[in-house]
């Protein structure tokens, strides 16, 4: 089902009013994880000021330690929910655990598999009985071939809103925290007619290299981003500040990427 030989035309979700995957770019923005109502609530105003149109934020967080704060959890999908309405906002958080499909898809627009769990079989089983859009994180370990698969179980299930989100993969670099793949956006298109979302943020885990990934992401033909911003990236609460731009540097990419590609 994922497969372009079965389905030739591309896929456009439609959310409220903005569309994905038909043609003009979708920007994600928003910090790694919701920490306070205020803390939200700014950040949203200030990605709806960019142009954006939907706030990320992770209410539940997949941290590779147990001692690592874990995030605010559902008291964090009803902040996040607020905020996205009071601006305007369209919503995406990470769900970790089929348990917890129905709460998150009750509060946010977008649900999204983070890199650890693209494999979580039973949580893609899940997804694909849920009604909402789903953006599917490559596992930074895993191949084209078992990202598309793991799509297939969502689709499988009877979802069709899917979308593939490249966000760096595991190579024997050290200096940046993962290896964007840009190659994995055209192929990803020439195999598959899901839109395609790039991750500069997890994909790089170093600030500077955001805006040059971002626009190379577009360059690539990307269907949208997923960037971290955060009003006080040195003080976040988790350890993604170091890959998340400030909101001035957030703004001054946004107007750089409409000379790029239209924003929806
Ligand atoms: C995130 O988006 O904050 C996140 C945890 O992403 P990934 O699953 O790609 O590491
Ligand atoms: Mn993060």
């Amino acid at each position: 089902l994922a497969s372009r030989d079965f389905h030739p035309e591309n896929t456009v979700i439609r959310i409220g009013d903005v569309t994905i995957g038909g043609g003009e770019l979708v920007v994600m923005g928003g910090p790694c994880a919701v920490e306070s109502p205020e803390q939200i609530d700014e950040i949203a105003r200030l990605v709806k000021a960019a142009g954006g149109q939907v706030l990320r934020g992770g209410a539940f967080k997949p941290r590779t330690g147990p001692y690592s704060f874990q995030g605010v959890g559902v008291e964090g999908l009803v902040m996040m929910a607020e905020a996205g309405k009071k601006h305007g906002l369209l919503t995406i958080t990470e769900v970790m655990t089929p348990e917890y499909v129905d709460v998150c898809a009750e509060y946010a627009d977008i649900l999204q598999v983070g890199t650890r769990n693209m494999q979580n079989f039973d949580l893609l089983r899940k997804l694909g009985t849920c009604n909402k859009p789903v953006l599917l994180k490559r596992g930074f370990s895993a191949t084209y071939d078992e990202f598309l698969n793991a799509a297939e179980y969502i689709l499988a299930g009877g979802n069709p809103n899917v979308m593939l989100c490249e966000r760096g993969i595991r190579t024997f670099e050290t200096y940046t925290r993962n290896t964007l793949d840009l190659s994995a956006i055209p192929v990803l298109q020439n195999l598959s007619h899901l839109p395609v979302i790039s991750d500069p943020s997890h994909g790089t885990g170093r600030r500077e290299l955001v805006e040059p990934m971002t626009k190379a992401s577009v360059a690539a033909g990307a269907d949208g981003l997923i960037i971290e911003m955060h009003t006080d990236p040195d003080n976040s609460m988790t350890g993604d500040g170091v890959q998340s731009l400030f909101p001035d540097q957030f703004a001054a990419l946004l107007q750089d990427l409409e000379k790029l590609a239209p924003l929806v």
